[in-house]
């Protein structure tokens, strides 16, 4: 009896002879589940509902397919650029996201064709560079919601060539209030096009959405496959010895690189003044910071200059910090997906990962309610230091 394999590398997925050689500069000799799975649906137009966390390697999971479809509509003739006409639309929740969106698709672009153009646009930042940028189309535009619907207002950008729209991260959309901006955006889309939506999590008030934008689409989940690499553990503590906790769990871990998650930003100031009382090295990272600062940061925290890189929920989106191997959750997160969000900063792309909240006697029927969207029950280990 023949036993038939699963696809198990990235030239049974369909992709290009150019787009397998970028891969393999990239230097990834395997696709992870959600690129398996997700490649061949998107070559094949069909719509996409996947479930796949940040660190499950989704954005090379849509992009690589979309760079290929772009590239074979090039060779059409009558496809170039015109006006102000965007090919694929990618919609993600913050800056940071969109930046770290376009920055990974250029990279694979500039591989295999240097005249793909991709942008990102986002607000908080000057919007006339943009909308210049935006003359003569793109083939991708990265885009948060508001800034979008602005160049929209001033006809800076225009979709009736759109051929895909992505959702990125479609919980934190929603979560950050962007549901009537989706709304009108989707409104402006043509009706004949692919939808793809990626979300760690589906929670009830994404139903509506997913009924508005796709047609027959494909599930895909591969949120089980990440969890399982993640160890997560809880440990009870009083409010004063959380500070010494967090020093002693740095420390024994005897690791690199920390991120830990606080609730708020004076929390994190704060933290960054205690840890260096015993002699850790830590740097915060929250939205009171300008962008060129939060980009220092992170960039000082990848090269190793600091141990520990403090930041909230808000902040952290995004971020592509490769093989994290411990996450802190200094203050409990606020809901099941930031809890969802936060861990999955660790264990990425196949490397296993430590999680570790600190938990407070009157956090314990919240941390429940976290438990049991996660579907999991950990055990209370206290630590005598
Ligand atoms: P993402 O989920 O898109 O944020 O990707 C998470 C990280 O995984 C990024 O740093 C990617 O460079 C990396 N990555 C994506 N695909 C692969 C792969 N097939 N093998 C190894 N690393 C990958």
């Amino acid at each position: 009896m023949q036993t038939i394999l699963p696809a198990t590398d990235f030239t049974t997925l369909g992709l290009s002879v150019s787009l397998l050689t970028a891969i393999q500069q990239r230097g990834y000799s395997q696709p992870t589940p959600i690129q398996l799975q997700a490649i061949p649906v998107i070559l094949a137009g069909q719509d996409l509902r996947a479930k796949a966390q940040t660190g499950s390697g989704k954005t090379a999971a849509f992009g690589l397919p979309l760079l290929q479809k772009i590239l074979q509509q090039r060779e059409r003739p009558k496809s170039v650029l015109t006006g102000n006409q965007i090919g694929v639309l990618i919609l993600a929740p913050t800056r940071e996201l969109a930046l770290q969106i376009a920055a990974a698709l250029t990279e694979y672009a500039q591989a295999i064709s240097p005249q793909v153009k991709i942008l990102s646009v986002f607000g908080g930042v000057n919007i006339t560079p943009q909308m210049l940028a935006l003359r003569g189309g793109a083939d991708i535009l990265v885009a948060t919601p508001g800034r979008l619907l602005d160049l929209v207002a001033h006809n800076a950008v225009k979709f009736t060539d759109l051929k895909t729209v992505v959702l990125d991260e479609a919980d934190r959309l929603l979560q950050l209030g962007f549901s009537e901006e989706l709304a009108k955006i989707l409104s402006l889309l043509p009706k004949k096009r692919q939808n793809l939506l990626f979300s760690a999590t589906f929670p009830p008030d994404l139903d509506a959405f997913i009924t508005q934008l796709l047609v027959q689409p494909v599930h895909i989940n591969c949120v089980i496959e990440a969890e399982v690499l993640i160890m997560q553990r809880v440990i009870s503590v009083i409010p004063e010895a959380k500070n010494a906790l967090l020093a002693h769990l740095i420390n024994a871990g005897e690791l690199q690189q920390v991120l830990v998650f606080a609730n708020a930003k004076n929390t994190c100031n704060r933290l960054v003044l205690k840890l260096a009382k015993t002699g850790i090295n830590a740097v915060a990272l929250h939205g009171d910071k300008t962008q060129a600062a939060r980009i220092r940061a992170l960039n000082d925290f990848k090269q190793g200059k600091y141990q520990v890189l403090i930041a909230t929920d808000l902040a952290a989106r995004g971020l592509d910090i490769e093989q994290l191997p411990m996450v802190i959750n200094f203050d409990l997160p606020r809901s099941p997906t930031d809890y969802l969000h936060r861990i999955g900063r660790t264990g990425r792309a196949g490397q296993s990962g430590l999680a570790i909240s600190l938990l407070c006697a009157e956090e314990e029927a919240h941390f429940r309610v976290i438990e049991k969207r996660m579907k999991i029950r950990l055990v209370r280990e206290s630590i005598a230091h």
